[in-house]
């Protein structure tokens, strides 16, 4: 087992990594920005590191000053959470380059699943199924309409270095395929720096249910059921539950077992996810992560499987003991991502919290780094914590759920706890009966609004 973990995150996941490595006797390591001097998990671990100022490019994602800090501390293995590092492959490898483990997969298959193109590629190879769409990339504005042709309207054209919804634009018929090529690929080379391209078909109303995996790298690997994240804005989540309300134990466990099969081929290590979009009784791949993903303890509440602890133990050399028989499903569970964000206007809202009340009681879990007098620095992504509840069936959830959100005291800045009341008082989520575009329309047709 590993020596000291350094994590290379800040907020929630920092602190969710922190008490992973504490439950496993092992010493911790928490690096900040000027910024985050004040952060809670600055203050929970065992030692800190100032890594550099607010800026993510010059502390967060600064390699140097991470390496620097794994070698000041003695630290063995580093963490990095999601987002900033956890997906950059060239990292894993610099960190092998000098004798530190990286607890995440092996910097080929980051690889390989961080270029779309390639990743489905490789998932049609496993016997994934996937959306149908373009043989690998689409260079130019004629192979782009001899696809779309082939494939029907409506298409979706998508960056292959993709991520955050960014670089995607549909087309509804041939008379928008020039302007939605052409944005897409400008779109994808500044926020990515490479305008490659591939086209799939649109789907109208799918659900997005993504399946976690667990592998140990020698080939034994699991999956840990679904996840519903069909309730989304501008293609990011903003609740999550498991079981989705659209699959059955059938359903479940034939994709369950395609993608565990795919993982035991791949030799894959570590927690990963793959996502699909799910309509009419069919799964279509659309992306693996090759992470722990924010949305992670809706599995951990109905497995009872702690995944960091799961990651960091096969990242260290253990084989993986759980087999597929072990993992029961007992439960839903529902997250909802607590942002500081208007509820309207989704615009951010950083500040000091002058009061805070999380709720508590039976099934209610918080996974958050705020506290009273914290101040929200404006340089970070807004989410401030996650709410998860759980319970013995999907009412008994929900109306958990309703409860701990009326609990829920957070003042001096605005968060997206009221879009939440709102949702759990709705007639479609309360039946389940929602896809990836509900939320849009929802707000679209003023449903927060007076
Ligand atoms: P990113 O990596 O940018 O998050 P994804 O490929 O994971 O991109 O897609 C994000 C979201 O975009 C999905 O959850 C879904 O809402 C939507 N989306 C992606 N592909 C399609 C498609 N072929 N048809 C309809 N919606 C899609």
């Amino acid at each position: 087992m590993f020596e000291k973990i350094l994590i290379a995150n800040r907020g929630e996941i920092a602190l969710r990594v922190l008490r992973a490595c504490k439950e496993l006797g092992i010493p911790t390591v928490a690096v900040h920005s000027t910024a985050d001097a004040d952060a809670m998990h600055v203050r929970l671990a065992d030692e800190s590191v100032c890594i550099g100022p607010p800026a993510a490019k010059d502390s967060y994602l600064n390699v140097p000053a991470l390496l620097a800090a794994c070698e000041i501390t003695g630290a063995d293995a580093v963490h990095p959470g999601y987002g900033f590092l956890s997906e950059n492959a060239r990292f894993a490898e610099i960190l092998d380059e000098h004798g530190i483990h990286f607890i995440g997969p092996k910097a080929e298959h980051i690889r390989i699943m961080g270029d779309k193109i390639e990743a489905k590629r490789t998932a049609l190879r496993l016997g994934i199924p996937c959306v149908p769409g373009s043989d690998g990339g689409v260079a130019t504005e004629a192979e782009a309409i001899k696809v779309a042709r082939e494939i029907g309207y409506p298409v979706l054209i998508k960056a292959s270095a993709g991520g955050g919804g960014r670089g995607m634009k549909v087309a509804l018929n041939e008379s928008e395929i020039s302007t939605a090529f052409s944005t897409a690929r400008s779109e994808a080379k500044a926020a990515f720096g490479n305008d490659d391209v591939y086209m799939e078909k649109y789907l109208q109303t799918p659900r997005h249910i993504e399946i976690q995996v667990l592998g140990d790298g020698r080939g034994n690997a699991i999956h840990l059921g679904e996840r519903d994240c069909s309730l989304q804005r501008r293609h990011q989540k903003v609740l999550e539950e498991s079981p989705s309300p659209a699959l059955n134990t059938a359903a479940r466990d034939d994709i369950g077992e395609i993608v565990a099969n795919a993982m035991r081929e791949l030799k894959y290590l570590g927690v990963g996810t793959i996502e699909f979009l799910f309509e009419e009784g069919k799964f279509y791949f659309i992306e693996m992560n090759t992470r722990i993903q924010v949305e992670h303890p809706v599995t951990e509440m109905i497995t009872d499987i702690d995944l960091i602890l799961e990651q960091i133990r096969v990242a260290s050399g253990a084989a993986l003991d759980i087999t597929q028989k072990d993992v029961k499903f007992h439960g839903h569970a529902i997250e909802c991502r607590i942002n500081a964000e208007n509820p309207v206007t989704f615009r951010p809202s950083p500040g000091r919290i002058l009061h805070y009340h999380p709720p508590g009681g039976m099934g209610v879990r918080i996974d958050s780094a705020a506290y009273q007098g914290y101040t929200i620095p404006p340089y970070y992504d807004s989410l401030i914590g996650k709410l998860i509840v759980h319970g013995k069936t999907r009412t008994e959830c929900l109306m958990r759920l309703k409860r701990a959100l009326d609990e829920f005291v957070v003042d001096g800045v605005e968060t997206t706890l009221p879009l939440f009341k709102t949702l759990v008082r709705n007639n479609d989520i309360l039946n389940g009966d929602y896809h990836i575009h509900w939320l849009e329309k929802f707000l679209e047709a003023g449903g927060m609004k007076e």
